[in-house]
């Protein structure tokens, strides 16, 4: 199968295929934060990322969710539908962390009393600032896309939390993307790995995510293993049935 470079992402890069619609998603072993600003890289993170996604992809898609997973192809690769993303950013969140705590003025940790959501325009350049509905209208995103892109969030955190809480991590919070496929369907895509959420071992507290990188708290790698383990190894539910 021949392929060609049509994008490459900090985290991924994306090709373009012979089948028509369809794109490989090549995770990288690079990290990035801070808006690009702080940079690392290990062995084993693009596998890692890639195979979480796809198990979290198929789950989300035998409970009813319309992702844009076809595939994985090797360790490292996926295969998606080719969409047309929208510039959103979709963050759910259930527990204070990160930016929310500074901006609530919150201790990291406190539950919050109900699920918050946050959208945020996808622009590199402007450090994907937070809008609202005026903002996102005034750079071409509709209102209709907006809430389809809220419900999505929400059905797929009614999803996850209970299905990582069985496995013994709090979902604290996650960032999702969606695009429209060529039949005007808007579907939950790009990626859901450590990168992407923030998992907090229930027992302990310990963080097993991408903070571990942004914080220069050592053991990332260990963090990232330990998630794949847990959502591929572990319980019922999350075994790839
Ligand atoms: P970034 O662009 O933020 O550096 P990545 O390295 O993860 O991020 O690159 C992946 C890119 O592919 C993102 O721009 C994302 O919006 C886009 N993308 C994800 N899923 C799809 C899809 N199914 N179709 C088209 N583009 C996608
Ligand atoms: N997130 C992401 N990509 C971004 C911004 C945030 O995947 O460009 C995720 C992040 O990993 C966390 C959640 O979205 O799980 C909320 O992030 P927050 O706004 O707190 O940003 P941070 O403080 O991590 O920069």
């Amino acid at each position: 199968m021949s392929e060609r470079l049509l994008y490459e992402g900090k985290a991924k890069r994306i090709f373009a295929t012979d089948e028509e619609g369809v794109l490989l998603h090549r995770y990288k072993d690079d990290a990035t934060a801070f808006n690009a600003q702080k940079r690392g890289s290990w062995v084993g993170k693009g596998r890692t990322n890639a195979t979480m996604s796809a198990a979290l992809f198929k789950f989300l898609e035998s409970r009813g969710v319309a992702t844009h997973f076809i595939e994985q192809v090797d360790d490292e690769t996926i295969k998606t539908k080719k969409l047309q993303m929208l510039p959103v950013e979709v963050i759910v969140r259930n527990v204070a962390a990160g930016s929310l705590a500074k901006r609530l003025g919150y201790e990291e940790g406190t539950p919050l009393k109900s699920t918050i959501i946050e959208l945020c325009y996808k622009s590199d350049e402007l450090g994907d600032p937070m809008f609202n509905w005026y903002h996102f209208r005034e750079v071409g995103v509709a209102d209709e896309e907006l809430k389809r892109c809220e419900e999505i969030g929400l059905g797929v955190n009614e999803l996850l939390y209970p299905f990582f809480d069985e496995k013994g991590v709090l979902l604290v919070d996650f960032k999702i993307e969606v695009g429209r496929d060529e039949g005007g369907e808007l579907m939950l895509a790009d990626e859901i790995s450590p990168d992407t959420c923030r998992f907090w071992d229930k027992e302990s507290g310990e963080k097993l995510d991408k903070d571990r990188f942004r914080q220069d708290m050592g053991g990332v790698e260990q963090a990232y293993e330990e998630m794949l383990r847990r959502v591929t190894h572990m319980g019922p539910m999350g075994t790839m049935e």
